[in-house]
């Protein structure tokens, strides 16, 4: 416990404004939250809209020097910020679990992740390039470069609060963009000790500015219609997303926008079972099913369903379910209260409509917001479960006859994040990257984010791509110039 204690201690508990740690207007705090004991861990400022609008002087007044700064150096920056992070990884993990609730393991896979994109983007800023060509009259020669779209503003959510940062601050800072980032509030330590780390290798004042806030809109909106600003990433819900996505249309910003997933899980008759259950137990289980790409529908051919259904719910049964400190604890809880009614509700919903419950099915009697890992079979149509992200550990299996069934069922939802599919048949699996409408997909595989794959959704689960070769080119803008030949 004193560890924690002295962890936390280190963690900064103000505002980051121009190369400044600062308390909040009028010294507002909130009261950030451990989940697994429901008690409150730290107090951290409270940013106001002034606050708010200060962050983007400061990333404004910044801008034009950092669009200016070697490539050579930015990419220095994050390689440097990349290898303290391994040299810090413990306390981060702990962080994370303290704020998130997540198990230790996960945490320290969040933490690899996280540093995934700092070295990543470290290497794709020096191969910014542009092109050089004839335009085919031969009257000219095109001249195409790329430059920093401008400063940008970073909404983050909870559930990897340090990933989901990274995954923006890296790309931005890479292509020459100044940011406010917003960590989310019920988790904004993690954030707030990367970037002590980033003042302590030098970064320059207001490159990167941190503003935690427990009134997320009323500081947001004002920088959405500020015209200094340039781009707004957001990763969250989908609900929220759209009300970003109409606030930015005023002012024509660029966004990047991650959002919510319902998540197929397809496993045909021809799949390996084990491969099936080794994957689902990590498409679901992961941070408690709270994730984006969680596996949210599973659709199992109709002859491997009761198999399928027994096997994970003797899993579930068997989780050791506790605070993410613990050792040998594999489930954590769920981030709040008002999770644990979300869930709950689902599941009543399915089983009043006829589902089968082969484990858990209920909360778990407090402190910490914890929920028995739950597998549900025999899902009948029109249950919420099956058109709700569930964010929770609730394992649903629904059954099909065949394969034009199972596309129909996986497609049958306005997400498209990612689709996972086990089968041994190398000819179904291709037809199905074609078939699925997702901007992702898992074959004979559980999870599928990685620094250097281009992560995003389709339809209502987002725009744009992170990571990747296309990473960076969500904060670059191209410009075209004609020079007149020079030799007419
Ligand atoms: P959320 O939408 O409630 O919040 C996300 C962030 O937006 C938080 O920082 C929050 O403070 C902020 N926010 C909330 N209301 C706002 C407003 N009116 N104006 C400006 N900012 C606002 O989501 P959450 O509960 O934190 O995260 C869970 C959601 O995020 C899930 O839907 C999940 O699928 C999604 N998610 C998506 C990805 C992805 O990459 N596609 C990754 C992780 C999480």
């Amino acid at each position: 416990m004193k560890h924690e204690i002295d962890l936390l201690a280190q963690v900064p508990d103000g505002l980051f404004i121009g190369g400044q740690w600062r308390p909040a207007d009028e010294g507002a705090t909130l009261g950030v939250c451990d989940p697994a004991t429901g008690g409150i861990v730290k107090q951290v400022a409270d940013a106001s809209r002034a606050d708010g609008i200060a962050a983007l002087d400061a990333a404004d007044a910044a801008s034009a020097d950092w669009a200016a700064t070697s490539l050579g150096r930015r990419a220095d920056l994050l390689r440097g910020a990349f290898d303290l992070l391994q040299e810090r990884a413990e306390e981060f993990a702990l962080l994370l679990t303290i704020e998130t609730g997540k198990p230790l393991e996960e945490s320290r896979a969040e933490v690899a992740y996280s540093g995934d994109f700092l070295r990543w983007f470290s290497e794709e800023a020096p191969r910014i390039q542009g092109r050089y060509g004839q335009n085919a009259t031969g009257t000219g020669r095109m001249i195409i470069t790329q430059h920093p779209v401008g400063p940008c503003l970073l909404i983050t959510p909870w559930n990897f609060p340090l990933g989901m940062a990274t995954r923006k601050i890296a790309p931005a800072l890479a292509a020459g963009c100044t940011v406010v980032i917003k960590p989310p509030e019920l988790a904004p330590l993690s954030t707030l000790f990367f970037v002590s780390l980033l003042e302590e290798l030098g970064l320059p004042s207001g490159v990167v500015n941190v503003v935690t806030t427990s009134s997320a809109g009323a500081v947001s909106k004002p920088l959405l219609r500020d015209p200094r600003l340039r781009k707004l990433s957001f990763t969250g819900s989908t609900p929220v997303g759209i009300r970003l996505l109409e606030q930015a249309a005023r002012g024509v910003l660029r966004t990047s926008m991650e959002l919510g997933g319902n998540a197929p899980f397809i496993v045909f008759d021809d799949a390996d079972l084990d491969r099936a259950v080794e994957g689902a137990l990590k498409a679901k289980f992961r941070n408690v099913g709270q994730a984006c790409t969680a596996a949210n529908r599973f659709i199992v051919h109709h002859s491997l369903a009761d198999e399928f259904a027994r096997r994970l719910a003797g899993h579930a049964r068997a989780f050791t379910v506790g605070r993410g400190t613990d050792h040998g604890v594999e489930v954590g809880p769920l981030i709040d209260e008002r999770a644990v009614t979300k869930v709950k509700h689902l599941v009543d919903d399915a089983v009043a409509r006829g589902a089968t419950l082969h484990a858990g099915g209920a909360p778990i009697e407090g402190p910490g917001t914890f929920f028995a890992p739950t597998v549900l079979s025999d899902l009948q149509a029109g249950s919420e479960i099956l058109r709700e992200e569930i964010f929770g550990p609730v394992l649903a299996v629904s059954t099909f006859d065949d394969e034009d069934q199972a596309v129909r069922m996986a497609n049958d939802t306005n997400y498209g994040l990612v689709s996972y599919v086990y089968t041994e048949n190398l000819a179904r699996g291709q037809r199905m990257i074609e078939r699925l409408e997702t901007g992702m997909m898992g074959l004979n595989v559980g999870v599928v984010s990685n620094a250097g794959a281009p992560f995003g959704g389709w339809k209502s689960s987002g725009l744009g791509r992170e990571g990747g070769a296309e990473g960076i080119h969500e904060y670059l803008q191209t410009k075209y110039t004609l020079s007149a030949n020079p030799f007419a």
